[in-house]
């Protein structure tokens, strides 16, 4: 009898094993309830009570010393800035700021309390919180572009030209192409030929100082000057040509340059501009008829309301009766073109018929570039 007692070793081993696993459990989750429990009386009080208590709650949270702690406040804190909260976003992060935490969070914090400031209108605050995260490896990026956002904002363009060299510095390329545009406008009142050039050899990625480089000479009436600006933006960003071509109308190009640069522009990127204005070259220099035969080769391969109403002008031209016939139905063109949009944001979508460097909807440099596509130019 005395021998069979053996056999339940095992069965009193797994009992051990059974409560003993079920006694940490009970102790982890008692642990996570504390936890919950202090978050949202701390969260609580910081909402309700900005003052001693909601400050003693989230210290009371951070002396857990947890990082996951820290970061469900800051998660939470972004969602109500999200919302347009700002209010909350401001409280939370401001008492978390306040907190004695290890370098890295103590940062992440300095910049999201810049960007609740910002959301709110507070420009100043979240510049002189910005400013200094400029020096740190891994908030620089995102502090000279919390930094822009608030220059652009403010137009103070001189303090964005005052962080050239961690600009020039830094990999970011819509930085670059902003330090470039902000510099343009620095100079609205009084353009400066020689800045435009130091400029527009610094910057290669930005299209609006050899733009404006170019408008100055046409202005200046040094139509030679302009070209190389304006044949330049071109050949880096081809569906800017609705843009470009018209001003490079007005520089002195013989025929077959002219020529040749149309027909690069129509065949190898379906430039709708391009091909209009080879439309009118041939019907100027060849005939109505090649002119017309063009088109309609084009319209094959892409069909564009825009081409199509160049048809019906060159086929108008061609004599009296075509012209009448043909009025009334160039009018629905021409109506059905007046209201459409122009322009287009690649970064947010806004779309507008008016041309804008910085984005009305999500404030970047550049974004907002000519329309391609049927009704495109
Ligand atoms: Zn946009």
């Amino acid at each position: 009898m005395l021998e069979l007692l053996f056999l339940l070793l095992p069965v009193a081993a797994a009992y051990g094993w059974f409560m003993g696993r079920n006694s940490v459990k009970h102790t982890e989750l008692k642990d996570r309830a504390s936890v919950t429990r202090n978050l949202s009386s701390g969260l609580n009080f910081l909402l309700t009570d900005p003052g001693r208590q909601g400050h003693r709650a989230v210290a009371g949270i951070a002396g857990y010393r947890s990082r996951h702690t820290i970061e469900t406040y800051l998660a939470l804190a972004n969602l109500f800035r999200r919302k347009g909260d700002w209010d909350k976003a401001i409280r939370i992060h401001e008492k978390l700021h306040q907190l004695k935490l290890a370098k890295p969070q103590a940062q992440q914090i300095q910049y999201e309390l810049a960007k609740d400031y910002f959301s709110a209108g507070l420009y100043d605050r979240a510049e002189s919180l910005a400013t200094p995260l400029v020096n740190t490896t891994r908030w620089r990026e995102p502090a000279l572009k919390q930094l822009f956002s608030i220059f652009t904002a403010s137009h103070d363009w001189h303090k964005a030209l005052s962080l050239e060299t961690e600009v020039s510095n830094s990999q970011s390329r819509s930085l670059k192409i902003a330090l470039a545009n902000m510099a343009v406008e620095a100079m609205q009142e009084q353009p400066d030929i020689r800045r435009l050039q130091q400029l527009v050899d610094n910057n290669p990625l930005a299209i609006r100082p050899r733009f404006t480089q170019a408008k100055f000479y046409l202005a200046q009436e040094q139509r030679d000057q302009a070209k190389a600006p304006l044949l330049s933006i071109i050949k880096q960003k081809p569906q800017w040509s609705a843009e470009v071509l018209p001003l490079l109308q007005q520089c002195d190009f013989d025929g077959e340059q002219w020529y040749q640069l149309l027909s690069q522009l129509a065949n190898k990127q379906h430039n709708v501009t391009a091909s209009s204005l080879l439309a009118d070259w041939l019907a100027e220099h060849g005939s109505p008829k090649a002119a017309e035969q063009f088109l309609l080769d084009k319209l094959q391969q892409q069909p564009s309301i825009r081409l199509f109403q160049k048809l019906l002008q060159v086929r108008q031209h061609q004599s009296t009766a075509a012209a009448e016939a043909l009025s009334s139905v160039e009018e629905l063109v021409q109506a059905y073109l007046a209201n459409k949009v122009l322009y287009s944001c690649r970064n947010c979508g806004f779309k507008t018929r008016q041309q804008y460097w910085l984005c009305p909807s999500c404030q970047q440099w550049e974004t907002v570039e000519p329309i391609t596509g049927i009704d495109g130019r």
